[in-house]
Parts: C-alpha cells; sequence; structure tokens
C-alpha cells in the first residue's frame, strides 16, 4: 500500500492519529477517554485507545514519533524550556520551531486525510497536499502558516479541563477558517487561510524564536474560542458521568 506521507509503496502501520500522550490524565485515572461531540444527536461515547488507521510506512512512522516525542518532553518534562505562567497567559520558551510547528501540522494533516468517522469534520481540500509536502520536507513554515492558537481552558480559576476530546470541527474566526480541536485540556485553534499574516493575535502563534503564548480561557467567558465549552454545556455533555 502506498504510505501517505512519502507516496512509496511499503507495508504500513497501524498509525494513530493524535499521539496517546494527549489523553493521560485520563489513561492515568480511568485507562478510557470520553469522546464528546457538540452535536446534540451525537452520544458521548468511550474508547479504550487511540483511534488508529494504517496511514504511515516505518521510517514515516519514526519521524512522527521523533517531533511526538519532543513535544510531550515540552508539556511533561524531559527539555529544557522556560515557562511563565501569567495571569492571563502561559508563554514557553525556548521551544524547538521546528519540530514543535511540524507536530502541528501532522496532527491538522493526520486528521485530514483520516477516514476515521471522529475526524470527518477535518476536510483539507488543498491545503492537504500542501501540508503533505511541507511534512515530508521537513519544512515547517513561516510562523503564520497554518499557525496554531492555542488555548487552556480554566473551567474555574485554577480547574483545569482535562480528559476531554472533541470530535474536531471547521469554525470561522474572526473571519478566519479554522480547525478546532480540544486536546489535553487546550484548545488547538488551526488557521487555515491564506490571510493569516493579518491575523490580528498571530503572535499567539509558535513564532521562530520558541516562543509560544498558550492563553488562559475560562470557559463561561470564553469568546475568542468560541465557545465550545458552551456548546457541549447546551448538549448537555458537560457533566461527565463516568460510571454511565
Ligand atoms: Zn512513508
Amino acid at each position: 500500500m502506498q504510505c501517505h506521507l512519502c507516496l512509496q509503496e511499503k507495508d504500513l502501520k497501524n498509525s494513530h492519529i493524535i499521539p496517546e500522550f494527549f489523553y493521560k490524565p485520563l489513561y492515568d485515572g480511568l485507562h478510557r477517554f470520553t469522546v464528546l461531540s457538540t452535536s446534540q444527536e451525537k452520544k458521548t461515547k468511550y474508547r479504550q485507545k487511540g483511534m488508529r488507521e494504517k496511514l504511515l510506512c516505518y521510517d514515516c512512522e519514526q519521524f512522527l514519533s521523533s517531533i511526538e516525542d519532543y513535544v510531550k518532553r515540552v508539556f511533561f518534562g524531559g527539555v529544557k524550556i522556560r515557562i511563565s505562567n501569567e495571569k492571563n497567559f502561559i508563554i514557553i520558551e525556548d521551544i524547538d520551531y521546528k519540530k514543535f510547528k511540524l507536530f502541528q501540522l501532522s496532527i491538522l494533516w493526520r486528521s485530514g486525510i483520516s477516514k476515521l468517522n471522529f475526524f470527518s469534520g477535518v476536510s483539507l481540500g488543498p491545503h492537504e497536499e500542501k501540508l503533505r509536502e511541507m511534512l515530508f520536507k521537513k519544512n515547517p513554515g513561516e510562523p503564520y502558516e497554518y499557525g496554531c492558537l492555542l488555548a487552556m481552558i480554566l473551567m474555574d480559576k485554577d480547574q483545569v479541563l482535562d480528559g476531554l476530546m472533541m470530535q474536531p470541527d471547521f469554525i470561522k474566526v474572526e473571519g478566519y477558517r479554522c480547525f478546532r480541536f480540544l486536546l489535553g485540556g487546550c484548545v488547538w485553534l488551526f488557521f487555515v487561510s491564506k490571510h493569516n499574516m493579518n491575523f490580528k493575535f498571530k503572535e499567539y502563534f509558535l513564532n521562530k524564536d520558541g516562543k509560544l503564548i498558550i492563553t488562559k480561557q475560562i470557559a463561561k467567558d470564553n469568546k475568542l474560542i468560541t465557545g465550545f465549552a458552551q456548546d457541549l454545556k447546551k448538549a448537555g455533555k458537560l457533566n461527565i458521568n463516568y460510571n454511565q
């Protein structure tokens, strides 16, 4: 079969779309994670393991795991970074721009090519091939190219929204086309537009100096991230009953 990344005919591995460290809080606690949809019709489902699909050859899989491993260490410790925890932001400095940005691109791209129903809301059109090329050539692009805005969702002042996943979907933020993911307690908002460089908060995208600004959003005040928590609440899914 053809590898989706290098396009060579090779044996394909059972690749994950979302790295498992994003499920870690629930793996630790309950050994399962919750899949939520903001649509009221779709029932909340539980899955035991990260969703997998035959997508990549061994070599491409190795490449993606190396950047995943780097990002995992940014979040969970193991690489030298500077973190300042401000009132409304968490600022991370000394990130390896290339590795972290390629990781972000890989999440978007993998979700776009996935045939799994969970990722049906991510349809990249011509961006799919552009992202594949960037990944294949290990070219992270400019910070505004497929820039990703990260927001940590706090349910209250200090309580982080944790262990939930939401089906990624398409939304418009200030007129920009975006795909919205909820991973590891953060909203990852990918800007998929030619005009990203005009976005007024583009300094929040990871920059080439390795600085990433993660905004803190209280769920009930959440405007920019356009209220996925409110959507979940409306759908009656914010109070999770783990015994369900
Ligand atoms: Zn390959």
